[in-house]
């Protein structure tokens, strides 16, 4: 080890992200991206803040892009938080929230960036066993805890939990903060922002890198109250008083301005969806019900490892976990309907 490293340091598992290839040539279905480009306004907004402006810092709270969210959701500019990516937003949720002595709670089957944050920021934490089905169960939370953290819908699973069982969990847990982390949400699911006013332990987090086509400009937002709202700037204020830069501000302001864009990409990754699902199934591959823009899939006859490296060999990346009890599933994000097929036929060559 090297001596100048702190034990902090020594003791970290970092998270790592899906691998980022050039793209040309590979049909990329791997880290869940968008498949189409993003909203026209956003690029004409991005090409008019491209100036002297730059120059100058940007709006350290936001406020123009806070706007634009809380318009959108229907709740107040100081119910909004905005971050670099979402993953900022759950790293400081996790540091202002959940430092509490009793352990956090979230799926055993979840997004792997969870174990990190609470190993960099010391946060006791249990994982809860999804149901033989890949479910989140809420009955399994109701436990003393410090905090319940989950994606809705959970990835990798793709499974979603209806907003009623949000609300029960909610009603039956009120002594520490449930996050809901919407990062899939516009393709299926039922977000919990509406019930942000009503429970002041309620924080939901979005982005715009999935149905916005945005992962590359990275904006992230929460909502929830207030109160919880301001722990969260005050952790900011203290890491970095400029999340965003100038062109993420006026591009993520772009991306609420234009809803027939928004819907039309979602709609078409939907059917989408519907159509790989149904391509997959007709091939033999087990595939969960997915309310996100990715199947959770697996081969009863073939080793998920080894399908995904043949898939690699030929240009196609899909994201394999080595993981216990998930070792044989395949994470396939929705591409576009060409990019699919290629991806079907090369699987029905393989299986
Ligand atoms: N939450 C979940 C469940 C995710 O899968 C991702 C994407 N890897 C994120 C949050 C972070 O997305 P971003 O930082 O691009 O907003």
């Amino acid at each position: 080890m090297n001596p100048y490293w702190s034990a902090l340091v020594r003791d970290l598992k970092p998270y790592i992200p899906g691998e980022q290839p050039k793209l040309s040539d590979l049909v990329k279905l791997n880290t869940n991206e968008n498949p189409y480009p993003p909203s026209p306004k956003v690029l004409d907004a991005i090409r008019g803040e491209l100036g002297a402006s730059l120059r100058l810092y940007p709006d350290p709270n936001c406020e123009l892009l806070k706007q634009a969210i809380a318009r959108y959701q229907g709740v107040g500019t100081n119910q909004v938080f905005v971050g670099n990516g979402s993953d900022e937003v759950l790293a400081h949720a996790f540091q202002a929230l959940l430092k509490h002595p009793l352990p956090i709670l979230f799926p055993d089957i979840t997004y792997s960036f969870y174990p990190v944050y609470c190993g960099l920021y010391a946060i006791a934490y249990e994982t809860v066993p999804l149901t033989e089905s890949f479910e989140i169960r809420i009955e399994d939370y109701l436990r003393p805890n410090g905090g319940i953290v989950f994606p809705n819908p959970n990835a990798p699973t793709g499974r979603v939990l209806p907003l009623a069982d949000i609300e029960t969990l909610l009603s039956r847990n009120r002594s520490s903060v449930v996050i809901v982390d919407e990062a899939y949400i516009d393709f299926g699911g039922e977000s919990a922002a509406a019930l942000v006013n009503r429970f002041p332990h309620l924080l939901v987090i979005q982005t715009l890198s999935k149905s916005r086509s945005l992962a590359g400009l990275r904006v992230g937002f929460a909502l929830g109250n207030p109160e919880l709202i301001e722990a969260l700037e005050r952790v900011k204020g203290s890491f970095n008083s400029y999340p965003l830069d100038r062109l993420a501000i006026v591009g993520g302001i772009a991306a609420f301005d234009d809803r027939d864009h928004f819907e039309w990409s979602r709609q078409a990754i939907m059917w989408t969806r519907q159509w790989l699902s149904q391509g997959l199934a007709d091939l033999g591959f087990e595939v969960l019900p997915s309310a996100a823009n990715f199947l959770f899939v697996r081969h009863p006859g073939h080793d998920g490892g080894e399908l995904a490296a043949a898939l690699r060999e030929r240009h196609i990346i899909v994201r394999h976990f080595k993981l216990p009890r998930i070792e044989q599933f395949l994470r396939i994000t929705v591409g576009t309907e060409e990019e699919c097929q290629i991806l079907l036929d090369a699987l029905s060559d393989l299986v």
